[in-house]
């Protein structure tokens, strides 16, 4: 515990970026503190098996990896604490940064609270998740080798998973619930080339279906109301993703899309001293890896801020 809860380092949040961040600034002797937030672990906690992270060869499940990566960051005297940062203030060194269970300085700040997959919020999904619903094809397409599948949404994602995921499944299904799409036009006619892919438009997912597993869905017909059941074996959102960023919201740069800003190259914010890694800042790769390696960054640009401040 640093003495009068002040940190040189407060890294808020605890995926890849997060944890990353606490092993090399722990490493550094900075002493991190991480605020583990309401989901620690983040989003590969709601995953099962991650098998494209290097180092295990025969993959390794989401909440073991990222358990493993606690205890590494704590082994370098990284402390880590189950609580949400609900407050911060950058405007002044030292940064307070507040959360549900007490009240912090620091020389500088780690941003990684990371992006929510937006989700269906029926009750049906939330019984299913990870055993059958995903949000992250290039996580879990693997594992629908000639399986038929659905991917919901109308973006770019949607086109995108739905093309990927053709390298696996039988069968895709895109359901979206309008007749036209947000999607980009090339985005567009790649999947609608491609032949393993079906188009179901005007349509929304009532219910997903399965007692372990997935094994269908109940669509609705936004037009004429009727209701039809479809057998599939997964089913995999791509309606957007909500960046964690609430609490900084007119504080510093983002995108318009809430995204923080950094500048690039680097994980630097308009705000000297306060630094973003991961999914909070990257709406293009949002991979554990690609997160792990910017909160090698995020570490390593604050190690050289505290030293040119001290
Ligand atoms: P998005 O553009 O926000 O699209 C989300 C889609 O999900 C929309 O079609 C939306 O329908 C649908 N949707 C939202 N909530 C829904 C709900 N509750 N039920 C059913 N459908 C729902 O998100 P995105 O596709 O993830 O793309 C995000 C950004 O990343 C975009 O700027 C995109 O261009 C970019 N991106 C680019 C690439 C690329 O260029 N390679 C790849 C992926 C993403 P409506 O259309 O009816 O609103």
């Amino acid at each position: 515990m640093s003495e009068n809860n002040h940190y040189k380092v407060i890294i808020i949040g605890s995926g890849p970026a997060g944890l990353t961040a606490a092993i090399y600034t722990g490493r550094a002797n900075l002493k991190p503190l991480v605020l583990e937030g309401n989901q620690p672990g983040g989003q590969l906690t709601i995953t099962t098996e991650v098998d494209n992270f290097p180092g295990f060869e025969h993959g390794i499940n989401g909440p073991e990896l990222m358990d493993v990566m606690r205890k590494q960051a704590q082994r370098f005297e990284a402390e880590t604490k189950f609580e949400l940062a609900t407050k911060v203030d950058f405007s002044k060194r030292p940064f307070i940064v507040e959360s549900d269970g007490g009240s912090y300085t620091a020389d500088s700040v780690i941003i990684a609270t990371g992006a929510t997959a937006r989700w269906l919020d029926i009750e049906s999904e939330k019984k299913l998740m990870g055993k059958g619903i995903s949000a992250c094809a290039t996580c879990d397409g693997f594992f629908y080798r000639d399986k038929e599948i659905i991917v919901v949404g109308g973006g770019d994602s949607a086109m995108e998973e739905a093309t990927f995921l053709t390298k696996f499944a039988k069968k895709v299904t895109l359901i979206h619930r309008r007749n036209e799409f947000r999607a980009s036009k090339i985005m567009i006619q790649r999947a609608e080339a491609n032949p393993k892919i079906e188009f179901r438009l005007n349509s929304t997912i009532n219910e997903v279906l399965g007692e372990q597993f997935v094994t269908g869905v109940k669509l609705k017909d936004t037009k004429t109301g009727e209701i039809s059941e479809m057998a599939v074996d997964g089913v995999f959102m791509a309606i957007g993703h909500v960046p964690n960023t609430q609490i900084f919201m007119g504080m510093m740069e983002m995108d318009e899309t809430g995204y923080l800003k950094t500048i690039p190259g680097t994980t630097k914010t308009n705000l000297p001293g306060v630094f973003a890694c991961g999914d909070v800042q990257d709406k293009v790769y949002r991979q554990a890896i690609t997160a792990a390696g910017s909160g090698c960054m995020a570490a390593l640009d604050a190690e050289k801020f505290l030293e040119a401040h001290e």
